[in-house]
């Protein structure tokens, strides 16, 4: 499933997934899972020849990122119990949730939808397909970010309110997952803003190991263009 991001056809993110950091943006913990919609067109990989990808800054939007461990779905199911859900993991890959908070947080107050605040093109990077026997337990496995260099987000996902297989089973009673579809299982706390030029490194690990299983690097710029929320000069 290397080309998931080719062939998946929603991103579907899962929001307030651990408990400090719904604490940390003033939400209360959710009963059941909560979740969102991304367009796959939000997708950002690195470039193939090596340069960083570039997360783009809309116009007056205050930009936060949230690192997530992503699953990528190897095979189509609808109604998965929770007990079979793992079989439909084909594997893993770390992704940040960009997110215009501002935006947000006015669409939270209307009660409007997030799709401006989560959908703006390269809000979602993602790094490379992690193969599902390279990560021993995935609900216990640390995940980090670190901003220009400083450990900004450090969590485990053990903390998750959800597990993997209750989000999957509660997402297919919605929804078809279908082979290529990612889930972004949610944020752990340290959510917090990126400016133009700032580097935002991710990486993943299995606990006690000194060596990360996948990691992601990518550069903020100011979203170039004439439309609404272009920085044009
Ligand atoms: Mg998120």
């Amino acid at each position: 499933m290397r080309d998931f991001v080719q062939i998946g056809r929603k991103i579907i993110a899962i929001g307030r997934n651990y408990a400090e950091h719904a604490k940390e943006l003033g939400n209360a913990v959710p009963k059941s899972p909560m979740f969102f919609l991304k367009p796959t067109s939000s997708y950002l990989v690195r470039p193939s020849d090596g340069s960083l990808g570039i997360i783009e800054r809309p116009k007056n939007v205050i930009l936060h990122h949230e690192i997530e461990l992503a699953l990528v779905i190897g095979k189509n199911g609808r109604d998965i119990k929770a007990s079979r859900a793992m079989d439909y993991v084909s594997g893993y890959a770390l992704a940040l949730d960009m997110t215009a908070r501002n935006l947000q947080d006015a669409a939270k107050s209307k009660g409007h939808p997030w799709s401006v605040a989560k959908g703006f093109d390269t809000f979602t990077p993602i790094g490379e397909f992690i193969e599902k026997e390279r990560v021993h337990d995935p609900s216990n496995l640390d995940i980090w970010l670190k901003n220009d260099g400083k450990l900004v987000q450090n969590g485990n996902t053990r903390d998750m309110l959800f597990s993997i297989p209750a989000l999957i089973e509660y997402v297919s009673s919605v929804m078809r997952l279908e082979a290529g579809d990612v889930i972004l299982t949610g944020t752990p706390a340290g959510v917090g803003p990126v400016l133009p030029g700032q580097i935002l490194q991710g990486g993943l690990r299995n606990p006690g190991s000194d060596q990360d299983i996948a990691t992601i690097e990518f550069q903020v710029a100011d979203r170039p263009g004439s439309g609404l929320f272009g920085c044009e000069e």
